[in-house]
């Protein structure tokens, strides 16, 4: 059944060690870390719910059964899923908490090529995650001395107060060669450890010195808030490193992923469904200071695929892909070029990314000291969408008084128009660069059709783009529908066990419906091997003229996919098929949750309670599966 395969997308850890783990932690000192409680009677306990806003607690767990249910918003599950709600880990990164904190080993399930990805070893990761918190309080000491002075000072000048920098650990690396490695070499920690961490390096003579010195110190912490790496900034007029220095890729710090600010963001950036992307570390101080609870920064890289994937946890909470990424530009010429890049890069994401450009080329930490909190906080409401940003940028660089320049700026904006994900949105655009070139629709738009025809689209994930002139566009459950069928008929070999082992119950549109139907009667995919006589025997198996109709069209129409479909695009395809129907169950179930009296009638309640956390932990794997994997 489709367990099957979802237990192995959530589960490169093998079961047992889950189902250890889960034994293992006491749900209430897992919870008691961030939610005060007190005892409710009968051996359970409650507090207030950190999940919605509550003045009397309506957040109860039950220590004897190992779980947690919020009676308030209907929120529960075990403690896995609390770690994965309230600090928004994966499923299996709340597992490898629970493990360390439980001194669990972990086993992986060897063999998985679907998704190669090397993993610190289990220890490691803890030991590593210890010796960068020792030298977060390291570093933090050393501010305070005398040594550290032009750190302070730097610090104050860009308006940073004595408990800002306490707030994000600022820290000062000091002169001496080797002071840090031999305080952690005092606490045990070996000399593979440390230069395994990026902590240490060894000199050429073959000691080990400090790889960070007179510097002032920015800890960079994972999402769960562990520390995996340090920012460095150059104070010294004589040092002639690079201004900024960060830690190095190592087992728990790829840089790549890696988004400072991210651990106090993340809440806020879960809530509003967006994030402003900044450029440095006192650029996220600056924000979050000044009203911009949603700032974070990448760290000595560019934003890239990688980022994205770690703030879509973030901001597909939901089941609606929704939220903004904001990026902030102080308007030079790198900055243009970086968002002009961002353009070009991640299509997927053009139509949810703006631009906010500061006016007078300050970054927001120099718009904070100059012109005050609310100035920020202006320039990330002033925002505007990418595409508009992008044209603007093409435009502003002919001379659209003479009929030459006008027609060479509409030549280099027509392909950004021809690129857009959302085609239906290119007339409108095509609208507005006639508008704003001074010249007909007309020529315009052939320029668009021209350079759309001339350059073929470069998307890269296998998502569904929407094709304008069918009627189901607006309904992506249909359009879902629509196209695992066209996957069964099309591609019976590659679809076929993962088709037939979703129910005919999932397809909603009754005329989808009798299709899976007839697919089935015909003998399902799986045993197909494709071609016309696949096709003709399920049209045979049709029992409406609707359905037949319909598999003669589905059997011929593109996928939505560019390049060849694999097993990746099936799953995510039957991921989503599922999902609506899914996420209906659960909110009928919460509601019947919330109407049981969990008092008189305690079968009923912990039965649909069971029902419950089930559910969730499918629909939980479907949006991971949903997502391409982790
Ligand atoms: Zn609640």
């Amino acid at each position: 059944m489709y367990a099957e395969g979802v237990a192995d997308m959530a589960g490169r850890i093998r079961d047992e060690d889950i189902a250890l783990v889960r034994e293992r932690s006491s749900i209430a000192d897992v919870i008691s870390e961030t939610v005060t409680l007190r005892s409710a009677g009968g051996g359970n306990l409650k507090g207030l719910c950190p999940f919605h806003d509550e003045k009397s607690p309506s957040f109860n767990v039950s220590p004897a059964r190992n779980v947690w249910y919020c009676f308030g918003c209907g929120a529960g599950g075990d403690a896995i899923k609390f770690l994965m709600d309230a600090e928004h880990l994966s499923f299996v990164e709340s597992v490898e908490r629970l493990a360390d904190r439980a001194g669990i080993q972990l086993r992986y399930v060897e063999g998985d090529s679907a998704a190669p990805r090397a993993r610190p070893q289990q220890g490691q990761r803890q030991r590593l995650v210890a010796a960068h918190a020792a030298a977060v309080e390291f570093y933090r000491a050393q501010l305070g001395t005398a040594g550290a002075r032009p750190a302070r000072e730097f610090l104050a000048r860009r308006g940073f107060d004595r408990a800002a920098a306490e707030r994000y650990g600022c820290g000062f690396a000091p002169e001496a060669w080797d002071l840090l490695t031999k305080h952690l070499r005092r606490q045990a920690f070996t000399h593979d450890e440390l230069v395994t961490a990026g902590l240490s390096r060894p000199s050429r003579s073959g000691t080990l010195i400090d790889r960070f010195r007179r510097r002032l110190m920015w800890p960079i912490r994972d999402l769960a808030g562990d520390v995996i790496g340090f920012g460095a900034r150059k104070l010294f007029e004589d040092d002639d490193g690079p201004k900024y220095l960060n830690t190095p890729e190592t087992p728990i710090y790829k840089k790549s992923h890696v988004l400072y600010g991210i651990d106090q963001a993340k809440r806020e950036i879960a809530k509003q469904g967006k994030v402003v992307v900044v450029e440095g570390y006192t650029d996220v101080m600056a924000c979050h200071l000044a009203g911009v609870p949603t700032a974070v920064a990448t760290c000595g890289t560019a934003f890239g695929g990688d980022h994205i994937g770690v703030l879509r946890r973030l901001l597909m909470d939901t089941d609606a892909v929704a939220g903004e990424i904001i990026f902030t530009f102080d308007g030079d010429a790198a900055g243009q070029k970086a968002a002009l890049r961002a353009f070009e890069d991640d299509q997927r994401f053009v139509g949810r990314t703006f631009i906010a450009v500061s006016p007078d080329n300050m970054d927001p930490c120099d718009l904070r000291l100059a012109k005050g909190d609310l100035a920020v906080r202006d320039l990330v409401a002033r925002r505007e969408p990418l595409v508009d940003f992008a044209l603007r940028h093409v435009i502003n660089r002919y001379d659209l008084d003479t009929v030459d320049g006008r027609v060479e700026a509409m030549r280099r904006a027509a392909p950004l128009v021809a690129k857009l994900k959302d085609r239906e949105k290119r007339p409108e655009y095509v609208r507005k660069l006639a508008g704003d070139l001074g010249m007909e629709i007309e020529p315009v738009q052939r320029a668009v059709l021209a350079a759309a025809s001339a350059t073929p689209s470069t998307e890269r994930a296998p998502a569904p783009r929407p094709a304008p002139a069918e009627p189901v566009v607006d309904n992506p459950q249909a359009m879902v529908e629509r196209e695992a069928l066209k996957l069964a008929l099309q591609e019976p070999v590659l679809a076929g066990p993962m088709f037939d082992a979703v129910e005919a119950s999932e397809y909603r549109h009754p005329v989808h419906a009798a299709v899976r139907a007839a697919v089935a009667s015909a003998g399902g995919a799986a045993t197909a091997t494709g071609g016309a006589v696949w096709i003709e025997s399920v049209r045979d198996a049709c029992e409406d003229l609707a359905a037949r109709a319909l598999v003669g069209e589905l059997a011929v129409e593109p996928l939505r996919i560019d390049g060849e479909p694999d097993p990746r695009y099936v799953s995510i395809t039957m991921a989503r098929l599922q999902w609506g129907s899914v996420t209906a169950r659960i909110r009928d179930l919460k509601s019947r949750i919330q109407r049981i009296n969990p008092v008189n009638n305690k079968d009923e309640y912990f039965a649909a309670f069971g029902e419950l956390l089930s559910l969730e932990q499918h629909a939980r794997a479907l949006r991971e599966q949903a997502a391409g994997g982790l």
